[in-house]
């Protein structure tokens, strides 16, 4: 067995990964094309003394502006980082530097940053400079948080997620096209959610025809805020774009 292949972990290893998954998730609906991630900073005494998460519109990454928080007090200590950290310089200098820095001793990190510039230089980099690297801990809920990320990187397509209103007998209309409202508010809720999470939206012509739905976020106003926003997109059989009602 590799010395890196077995690091040991524990139960609070595991709290403090689910720490930094919970961080990075703040970031949904604002890093895009970036991935989600958050740091946990942890003392030799196992205390919390860094936090932070990635916005994009913020230069700083969230290994940095935990770094930051924790100051000296890093030192000895333990990062706790939802994806790999990134080695190389492009608009920020490399997180791997700042961790090395900082006299951290040990990473943890559920998953490799799939971006061929990242994947597996950043832990190595961490490992030539004598820290102690974890990367088997909470895998599926690392890549899950970053499922639409590392489909992009890796495919160059983009992320679709399909939404559909269906019925027990698994229609999403009737012959008559009458199919309004049939979910409650727990469901369009959660498509709210969807819509904030997702960099654009797209729709049939029919539905535009038939329904012409709203197709706002209600977190438009922090999208905004952010400059990114969900945009609309309108499809019909021959990609144009459907007559709109109103002006
Ligand atoms: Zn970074």
């Amino acid at each position: 067995m590799s010395p890196e292949s077995k690091v040991q972990t524990t139960e609070f290893d595991e709290l403090m990964t689910r720490r930094a998954l919970e961080l990075a998730a703040r970031g949904i609906g604002q890093v895009s094309p970036g991935p989600l991630v958050g740091t946990v900073i942890v003392n030799a005494r196992r205390e919390i003394v860094g936090e932070g998460f990635y916005l994009y519109d913020q230069t700083k990454h969230a290994e940095t502006l935990a770094l930051e928080q924790a100051g000296e007090r890093a030192r000895g200590g333990t990062a706790y980082v939802s994806l790999e950290p990134h080695a190389h310089q492009g608009r920020t200098a490399p997180c791997t530097d700042a961790l090395i820095k900082s006299g951290i001793k040990r990473v943890v990190a559920p998953i490799e940053d799939p971006n061929p510039k990242v994947s597996g230089r950043g832990f190595a980099h961490l490992r030539a400079a004598g820290i102690e690297v974890c990367s088997d801990l909470l895998i599926d809920e690392g890549a899950r948080l970053n499922e639409a990320y590392i489909h992009y990187v890796r495919t160059g397509r983009p992320f679709v997620h399909l939404k559909l209103a269906v019925s027990l007998d698994g229609k999403i209309a009737t012959r008559t096209g009458d199919s309004r409202w049939i979910t409650g508010e727990q469901a369009r809720a959660r498509v709210h959610d969807l819509r904030h999470q997702y960099d654009a939206i797209m729709v049939g012509g029919g539905t535009v025809r038939a329904d012409d739905p709203l197709l706002r976020c209600v977190e438009d106003r922090l999208c905004a805020s952010l400059s990114i926003s969900a945009c609309e997109f309108l499809r019909n059989r021959n990609l144009h774009k459907p007559r709109m009602k109103g002006p």
